[in-house]
């Protein structure tokens, strides 16, 4: 295995040049970008975690409309909140963004630094060095997953990484030793932008890179196989859920609010929890991977007799939700889509049998 080979610290000022000319050029306009503040930046981090950028604008545009800042969305209710952001998943953002609002709108002005960030759930260090170094100019180095893969590949780091969390580990002193003090929000940005662009995972443009001239990697021909990671056992496993409809009403199950997972939040039932057992073909199947976990999800559609009805009326987690609302509840957007997908079929016939 070649060696590691980093560039010397004499060559740092002219990288972090050359890396900011370009970012002064090829930057993608976001809304975030226009108008630069703590409120604006926190919510477009939070947004992002997990979710592509072109699919968090809209979200971004909406949600800063409703909600212009800390005190706004301070006084917002739990449940529009979540059905604001209902489509971008992970749901303990938005929970950890209202309450993480209702701490700084008592403040008498908003933390500035990292380590005061990182006092809030939900933002980590990545997060906390994102806010402090984009709104407020403080010189800490983000390292998320874009930044990882254009250190690996600038400096040739060929060992197998465990994940995400110990690979931005791994990296942290070399970011920070790489970072401008002069201007670490436009560093911290041009670095992942870099790497969302042109430093991609699916293979490097290194043609249109700015920092070619001292990557190891480039250098060795092997980019497109860093960073490497330790392989994961990946696991499948197959839900049925129950599709029921009546007078123009779809069931639900409503997460409890202290729940693990999507708390709050309305889902499909599945079908045991329901009284009901899968029977024949499921009117939908879907499959989606969460974490190392495929899951194949049975979508099966029941016509409910009375005794459904009397057993569901006593289950405080079910609830009718106009089929024609839907848009506005609080729905996961897997479980929204496929529901959109059941109720707009011609001719659906419902079937399944009580256990
Ligand atoms: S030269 Fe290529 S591999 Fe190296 S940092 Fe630039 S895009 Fe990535």
């Amino acid at each position: 295995m070649p060696a590691a080979r980093s560039a010397p610290a004499a060559a740092i000022p002219a990288m972090r040049r050359a890396l900011l000319a370009w970012f002064g050029r090829h930057r993608r306009p976001m809304p975030w970008r226009s108008e630069i503040s703590a409120y604006r930046t926190v919510v477009s981090e939070l947004m992002c975690q997990q979710t592509q950028i072109a699919t968090a604008i809209p979200y971004f545009e909406k949600w800063t409309a409703r909600w212009p800042d800390f005190r706004d969305l301070a006084q917002a209710d739990e449940a529009e909140v979540l059905a604001l952001w209902a489509g971008l998943g992970y749901y303990s953002r938005a929970r950890n963004l209202l309450s993480l609002a209702r701490q700084v709108a008592a403040l008498a002005r908003p933390p500035r630094t990292a380590a005061e960030w990182r006092e809030f759930k939900g933002v980590g260090p990545y997060t906390a060095a994102a806010i402090a170094s984009i709104a407020f100019g403080e010189p800490v180095a983000v390292v998320d997953g874009n930044v990882v893969r254009v250190l690996a590949r600038l400096d040739g780091v060929r060992a197998s990484l465990r994940d995400a969390s110990s690979a931005a580990k791994h990296f942290a002193a070399r970011a920070a030793e790489l970072v401008d003090p002069k201007r670490p929000g436009d560093f911290n940005q041009a670095m992942m932008e870099l790497g969302a662009t042109v430093c991609r995972k699916g293979g490097p443009d290194c043609g249109r890179c700015p920092l070619a001239g001292w990557c190891d990697a480039k250098a060795k021909g092997d980019a497109a196989t860093l960073p490497r990671f330790v392989s994961k056992e990946r696991k499948e496993a197959v839900v049925d859920r129950a599709l029921v409809m009546r007078a123009g009403k779809v069931l639900l199950r409503r997460n409890p609010a202290a729940a693990r997972r999507l708390a709050g939040m309305a889902e499909i039932p599945v079908v045991a929890s329901v009284g009901l057992a899968p029977d024949g073909e499921p009117a939908l199947v879907r499959r989606r991977t969460i974490g190392a976990v495929t899951y194949e999800e049975k979508l099966h559609a029941f016509e409910p007799t009375a005794a459904d009805l009397r057993r569901w009326a006593r289950d405080t987690e079910l609830e009718w939700v106009d089929a024609a609302g839907l848009g506005g509840a609080a729905l996961s957007g897997p479980h929204r889509r496929w529901l959109g997908e059941w109720l707009s079929r011609d001719g659906r016939t419902a079937r399944g049998r009580r256990p």
